[in-house]
Order: structure tokens, then C-alpha cells, then sequence
């Protein structure tokens, strides 16, 4: 028998990037929407982003038959009472750029100094299976948000996500390095535990 399919359920192709790294060498063979030809469109109701990453891998996982893995993350700003929070894809309103949204939040904090410019990303997992479970996990990462974008790596709000301990901006860090430290690469090693679980327990 040949290895069980995991499907990574997001349309962004810069987090199918960011969870092949940690999730390399599990016992699944993982699949993205496009080698599974879905696409359906999952409105996410919820309020909160564990609500909205269990909707979209239960969605998924009925859609496709398969394991699937969803995620839901943002940027909690404490100077904004946790906003943009789950709503940071829509935050500056639909359909605009990573820079425009970006340039939305810098507006929001121009007034707010330094010290008080913490944030934190946040990433929701939630697994779920053909049996009717779903799994969540999640990964924190603490930083400041800088007074204007450095760097071009990542996605989202990666140029104005400041690291004091590396001096640097999330999006100028590799790939490698942004998965050590992020909430995206602490959930997908916790994620990996609860899958690798699965395999064992089917034994
Ligand atoms: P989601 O696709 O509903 O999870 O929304 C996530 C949004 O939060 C993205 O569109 C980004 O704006 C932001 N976000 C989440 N994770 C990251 C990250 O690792 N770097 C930068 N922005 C992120």
C-alpha cells in the first residue's frame, strides 16, 4: 500500500512553500489543490482564526477525500488591540496588494512609537481527517512592527516585521530561517507530530 495523501489546503503559494520544508520526510504523500484539481471557494465565517482554519480543512477534506491540512494566521498588533488579527488578508478592504496592506497598518501606527510597536503572528493548523476529526495546533512569533518595509523575502507583512534579536525584518531572513523562528514553522513541527500520530496509530 502506498503512502496516505495529505492535501495542504491553501490557495497562497507562499505558505505551500513555507510547510513543505518542515513537513519534509513525513510518511504522507503531500498534494496541493492544483495536483488535486480543487477549487472551491470556502467562506470563512468564523470569528476567530481557530474557527476559520477548522471551516476550511473540514471543507477541504469532504471536497477532496483526502487528509487535509488548513491553516488560518495573522498579525496581532498590541498598539491596535490585537487587530488586524483574523481579519489581516481583508484588513486594508478586498482585493488590494501585500504593499498597499502593508502600507495600511504603517498609516494606522504612524503616531505609535517604538516601544509601543509589539506584535505577533499568529498561525492556526487544523487537521482534518476522513473520520470526521479535526486537530488544531498553532505557533506564536513575537517582533516589532518598523517604521517602514525592509527586505524581500516572505509574504504579507513579512518586510515590517522586525526581529530585535536577529535585526532583522521577517522578509530578509532565507526561507530556512524564517521556518525556525515562525508561527507558520512552530505549528507545522507540531502539526507533523500529530500526522506522524495518525500513521502510527493505523499500524
Ligand atoms: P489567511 O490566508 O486567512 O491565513 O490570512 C493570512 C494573512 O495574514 C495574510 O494574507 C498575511 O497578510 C498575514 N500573514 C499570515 N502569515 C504571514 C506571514 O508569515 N508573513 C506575513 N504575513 C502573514
Amino acid at each position: 500500500m502506498g503512502m496516505p495523501k495529505l492535501l495542504l489546503a491553501t490557495k497562497n503559494a507562499a505558505k505551500v512553500r513555507e510547510y513543505l520544508l518542515p513537513l519534509q520526510g513525513i510518511p504522507y504523500d503531500i498534494v496541493t489543490l492544483s495536483d488535486v484539481g480543487i477549487d472551491v471557494v470556502v467562506r470563512e465565517t468564523g470569528e476567530t482564526m481557530e474557527e476559520n482554519a477548522s471551516i476550511k480543512a473540514e471543507a477541504y477534506a469532504l471536497a477532496s477525500d483526502l487528509t487535509a491540512l488548513a491553516d488560518d494566521s495573522g498579525l496581532e498588533v498590541d498598539a491596535l488591540g490585537g487587530e488586524p488579527g483574523a481579519l489581516s488578508a481583508r484588513y486594508a478592504g478586498e482585493g488590494v496588494s501585500d504593499r498597499e496592506r502593508l502600507d495600511f497598518l504603517l498609516s494606522k501606527l504612524s503616531h505609535v512609537p517604538w516601544e509601543q510597536r509589539a506584535a505577533c503572528f499568529r498561525c492556526v493548523i487544523a487537521i482534518a481527517t476522513l473520520k470526521g476529526a479535526v486537530e488544531l495546533c498553532q505557533g506564536e512569533c513575537h517582533g516589532i512592527i518598523a517604521f517602514e518595509p525592509r527586505g524581500e523575502g516572505g509574504f504579507g507583512y513579512d518586510p515590517i516585521f522586525f526581529l530585535p534579536e536577529l535585526g532583522k525584518t521577517m522578509a530578509e531572513l532565507t526561507i530556512e530561517e524564517k521556518n525556525e523562528i515562525s508561527h507558520r514553522g512552530k505549528a507545522a513541527r507540531r502539526a507533523r507530530q500529530i500526522l506522524e500520530r495518525y500513521i502510527r496509530s493505523s499500524d
